[in-house]
């Protein structure tokens, strides 16, 4: 099963694609993961991938497919993926259809998490992460039980992006460059909608939905 997550920043596509990855056991792609794997490494990747983070712009698309690509192409991903914030432009869904094509791979659905641009922000701004095992928290709609990960007792933190900001530019980065991809895989038939708006179980349960009605 290749899956496909999309929805603005802050929709809980990271969320429920990890819910997805323990009930199917494929792995999570994730350029936003990478990025900031790549950022505390310190990597020239790393160096050009915060600046961009950092000002709410994308990574240029060269570089986010080369990343990808070589993902993609790892032999955990022969049974399936979820990607999670990849693709984000047009041209980087022409690239990854080019890249599934060599792999002789499709897209088995497309699914747009839909949260309203109000409630955007105060999801990302009260995110938190597990510095240890990046399991993701909220300080009012997912809160952990004490200060530190329920998972595995890590510290949390706070992504520099995560401020109001720098949120709003990246709303506007998606209208603009993102928002397209909706049309784009409505066309190609694989696209399925998800009110996002709901409690993180029920958003789950509606995505199992449209998988299951597959067959
Ligand atoms: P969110 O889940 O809040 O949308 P991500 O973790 O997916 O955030 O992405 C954080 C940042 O990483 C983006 O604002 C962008 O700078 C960079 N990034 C992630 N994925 C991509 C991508 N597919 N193309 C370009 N830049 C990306
Ligand atoms: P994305 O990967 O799309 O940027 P996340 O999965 O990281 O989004 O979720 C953004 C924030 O919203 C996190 O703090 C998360 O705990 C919270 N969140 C996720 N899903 C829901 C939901 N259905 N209702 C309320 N808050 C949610
Ligand atoms: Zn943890």
């Amino acid at each position: 099963m290749q899956l496909l997550m999309m929805g603005p920043p802050g929709a809980g596509k990271g969320t429920q694609a990890a819910i997805l990855v323990k009930k199917f056991s494929i792995p999570q792609i994730s350029t936003g993961d990478m990025f900031r794997a790549a950022v505390r490494e310190g990597t020239e990747l790393g160096k050009q991938a915060k600046a961009c983070m950092d000002a709410g712009r994308l990574v240029p698309d060269e570089v986010t497919v080369g990343i990808v690509r070589e993902r993609l192409a790892k032999e955990d991903c022969a049974n399936g993926f979820i990607l999670d914030g990849f693709p984000r432009t047009v041209e980087q869904a022409d690239a990854l259809t080019k890249i599934l094509d060599e792999l002789n791979l499709k897209l088995t659905r497309v699914l747009n998490i839909h949260v309203p641009a109000e409630d955007l922000i105060e999801r990302a701004v009260g995110r938190r992460i597990c510095k240890n095992c990046g399991a993701t928290y909220h300080v009012k709609f997912h809160p952990p039980k004490g200060d530190t990960c329920d998972e595995c007792g890590g510290e949390l933190y706070q992504r520099a992006d995560d401020n109001e900001a720098t949120m709003k530019k990246r709303l506007d980065v998606y209208e603009a460059q993102t928002r397209p991809l909706v049309e784009y895989y409505k066309r190609a038939g694989i696209y399925a909608e998800i009110d996002g708006r709901q409690p993180i179980a029920k958003v789950t349960a509606d995505l199992e939905g449209v998988l299951t009605s597959l067959h």
